[in-house]
């Protein structure tokens, strides 16, 4: 099948296969593991090529809960469980995964390959700063546990490894406590790059902090963004919400894309956003996923994709 991951750019023509137990993988592993280029995939929201190969393992069939210790503030799961999974779970019970990226339907298993980062890397590292062991099948398919003191080498190699260490099986990860889903977030207008960088400066403290920088305005505008910083609120119930569920429901012309359209996005978005800066409380979902609330807005990027250096 033509398989691509977010960005739709590149596609490759790839083998994809979905064990259905860790019998059949470790199998399929050393079955393939020496002849093919292999590479294991989770949910595919990542951009480039790093989930693509000739022969693609998915992780999905890995789905399931094995055990929460809300006392000790620890999850364990398999590795195609998605954080948007994690939360639905944890949230009523109020406790909270420490890092989130900027959608949440990534896997366990993507989360820890890429070590991903949320808006609080200032204060709180990265996913695997709150992984404390991880088991996964290695290319010769054996299985294999490691954290930071069981064969600590290869818990660090995988740890922002890009499956490139085996197949992540499961994880056991530390968790926080909320006592509401709120947010209390603030959002600021900057007008040029110096202005930006102060502010992020200034509110290093925030537990969360986040900036979107208009990279097409030019000369005194260079650099300017709206600065979004963010802490856990008491305000409010411990109650999950799904995010909507409207949908692009086509792939749209490439052309739309193009310099003068998003020039123009920007400067709405900037406008939208410079008017309603101030304090607010926000739910979580939107505060961390405002892309999540559109399925399948990758459509966007049109039939040629979009290419992300990050
Ligand atoms: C809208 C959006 C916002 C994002 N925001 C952020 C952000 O704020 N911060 C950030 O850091 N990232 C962000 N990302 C990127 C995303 O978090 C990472 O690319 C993540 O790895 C995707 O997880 P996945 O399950 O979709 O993995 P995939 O895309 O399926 O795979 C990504 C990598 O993980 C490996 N992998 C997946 N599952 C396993 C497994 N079971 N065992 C071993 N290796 C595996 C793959 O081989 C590949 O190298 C964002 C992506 C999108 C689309």
């Amino acid at each position: 099948m033509l398989l691509t991951s977010w960005g739709r750019y590149p596609s490759i023509t790839s083998q994809v296969t979905a064990p259905g137990n860790v019998d059949a993988l470790t199998q399929e592993l050393s079955a393939y593991a020496s002849a093919t280029r292999l590479i294991p995939r989770g949910a595919g929201r990542s951009y480039g090529d790093s989930a693509l190969a000739e022969q693609v393992i998915s992780s999905r069939f890995l789905d399931n809960f094995i055990a929460l210790d809300a006392e000790n503030l620890r999850i364990s799961c398999g590795a195609g469980v998605t954080l948007a999974e994690v939360l639905r779970l944890c949230v009523p019970r109020g406790l909270f995964p420490p890092v989130l990226p900027g959608t949440k339907y990534v896997s366990v298993g993507g989360a820890i390959a890429a070590d991903i980062h949320g808006k609080n890397h200032h204060v709180d590292g990265t996913f695997c700063d709150h992984v404390e062991s991880i088991s996964l099948a290695l290319a010769s398919g054996e299985l294999a546990h490691c954290s930071r003191t069981e064969h600590s080498d290869l818990f660090h190699a995988t740890c922002g490894g890009m499956g490139l260490t085996g197949v992540i099986i499961e994880a056991r990860l530390r968790l926080e406590t909320i006592s509401s889903v709120s947010i209390t977030t603030e959002a600021n207008a900057t007008a040029n790059l110096k202005e930006s960088l102060t502010l992020l400066n200034e509110h290093n403290e925030k537990k969360y902090v986040v900036a979107w920088v208009d990279c097409l305005a030019r000369g005194a505008a260079l650099g300017r963004g709206i600065i979004h910083c963010g802490d856990h609120s008491n305000a409010g119930k411990l109650q999950h919400r799904e995010s909507s569920s409207i949908g692009v429901p086509f792939t749209t012309p490439g052309f739309l894309l193009n310099r003068a359209t998003m020039a123009t996005f920007n400067s709405l978005y900037f406008k939208r956003h410079s008017r309603a800066a101030g304090a607010r409380q926000q739910h979580y979902d939107s505060f961390f996923f405002p892309l999540d609330s559109i399925r399948n807005w990758n459509r966007l990027y049109g039939s040629r994709g979009f290419l992300q250096y990050q």
